[in-house]
């Protein structure tokens, strides 16, 4: 099991503060200027979500993860190292066994950034 890029995904560094494209992400899922944490942005039916794209060793129980676009976020409830693979207990799921190197997407928040707002100073007021 991996978790593959989304032809709506979209990339945020909030560090640098600005979009990246998928090219300006680089292959753990950080930004190539400042290597923080991307946030990529997920669409589901009913949800805009912020999330970040880590490695199954970087998980930890209580993270709300999102195993298939068609699913709904699922909370971890427990982690158990077996050699190579992660075990993963998870919330109204069964459990699943994943290598330590693979991506799986742990929700953040909300999508609060807009591409054509971005442009716009946060100082400017409208009286
Ligand atoms: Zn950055």
């Amino acid at each position: 099991m991996n978790s593959f890029p989304h032809i709506t995904e979209e990339y945020y560094c909030q560090n640098c503060n600005c979009f990246r494209t998928s090219i300006e992400v680089n292959a753990d899922w950080k930004c190539i200027k400042c290597s923080n944490h991307i946030e990529i942005r997920i669409k589901t039916k009913i949800l805009d979500n912020s999330c970040f794209r880590i490695r199954a060793s970087e998980l930890a129980t209580n993270d709300m993860i999102l195993l298939d676009r068609n699913d709904e976020f699922r909370t971890v409830l427990d982690l158990k190292k077996e050699g190579d693979n992660f075990k993963v207990a998870i919330e109204r799921y069964r459990a699943i066994n994943i290598h330590k190197d693979n991506f799986i997407l742990k929700l953040h928040g909300g999508w609060y950034h807009n591409k054509e707002k971005s442009r716009v100073g946060k100082g400017e007021s409208h009286p």
